[in-house]
């Protein structure tokens, strides 16, 4: 069995609409590069699966307990923790578990990722596609999908193959040569414009610089739709230096809009799972009146 025929994803969205044109399946693939302080899917930065602990759904049965080699799971002054440097991922505990499974993201214990063959996972999409065959499409987003993306041009040739409209959300700070892989059978790019690295507040030239090099090479393509996506991160994508650079890049590109994504308060649940801190907590009031900061900055016409 060759590698490139297994796809890891961590979450399919069935009906989405606001990741592309029209109503569209999402799926979510597993792994990413870079450590962005605001992730909104923390659980999608490791190759494999985390073990993600929703204390609210456990009842102390000490089942996972018994069920893990490794000792897993230390119950201790009432408290359960995850020992996460001994855990390998196994599924044992979640197995045993009685509210969770292997098979499903519900309950206390999930291993999100599943790795299956690239044709297994289309004919699970293909009933749904053809629903949204022509009322929008599918999308791929991650994780950063460009790093499987072999597996991924074998799926979205498979949907094109169809007459599905294909969609792909990547940071753009990736090879070229796995742009390429995709480049014949994607007709939207989202473009995170990822110009940060990691919790560093000023963008990076060295982001910079391949972003641009992404946007260049992707835009030599004819018909294809490229759309910008900012997460709305105060401290960090309100930083005027970003901005402007957001607006040269629209200005050098072909860029046909750009959106803004609002900080997502649902991430705090999954850091709290992996039983890691949010570097940026959400807060309410600040979300929005950095929203409309960078709205303004922007000035532009169209935003999610
Ligand atoms: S996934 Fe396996 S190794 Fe990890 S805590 Fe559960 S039983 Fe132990
Ligand atoms: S088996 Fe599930 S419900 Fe029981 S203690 Fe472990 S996590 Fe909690």
């Amino acid at each position: 069995m060759k590698e490139d025929t297994i796809i890891s994803y961590f979450n399919i969205s069935w009906l989405s609409e606001f990741d592309g044109p029209g109503k569209r399946i999402v799926v979510y693939l597993q792994g990413c590069q870079l450590d962005c302080a605001w992730c909104h899917s923390p659980q999608s930065q490791p190759s494999k699966s985390p073990l993600l602990f929703f204390n609210q759904f456990c009842i102390g049965c000490h089942r996972c307990e018994s069920a893990c080699k490794n000792n897993g799971h230390i119950f201790v002054n009432g408290g359960h923790f995850i020992n996460r440097q001994h855990c390998t991922g196994c599924g044992s505990c979640v197995e045993a578990c009685p509210n969770s499974s292997c098979n499903r993201n519900t309950g206390a214990l999930q291993l999100p990722t599943k790795k299956v063959e690239v044709s297994s996972l289309f004919k699970m999409l293909k009933p749904q596609l053809e629903l949204v065959k022509n009322s929008g499409g599918i999308t791929f987003s991650g994780g950063e999908p460009l790093l499987q993306s072999g597996a991924l041009a074998m799926l979205a040739k498979l949907c094109k193959d169809m007459g599905i409209h294909t969609a792909v959300e990547t940071s753009g700070i990736v090879e070229i040569a796995d742009a390429d892989k995709l480049l014949p059978y994607v007709d939207t790019w989202l473009v995170g414009f990822r110009l940060h690295q990691g919790i560093n507040k000023e963008p990076s030239p060295e982001m910079e610089s391949i972003t641009y090099k992404f946007l260049s090479h992707i835009s030599k393509k004819e018909g294809i739709e490229i759309i910008g996506r900012i997460p709305v991160i105060p401290g960090y994508t309100n930083n005027d230096d970003y901005l402007t650079k957001v607006k040269e890049l629209m200005d050098e590109f072909p860029v046909n809009r750009l959106e803004l994504l609002p900080h997502n308060p649902e991430s705090a649940h999954y850091y709290k799972a992996m039983g890691i801190k949010p570097i940026i907590p959400y807060n309410k009031e600040l979300a929005e009146s950095t929203y409309r900061y960078m709205k303004e900055s922007l000035e532009i016409a169209i935003l999610s």
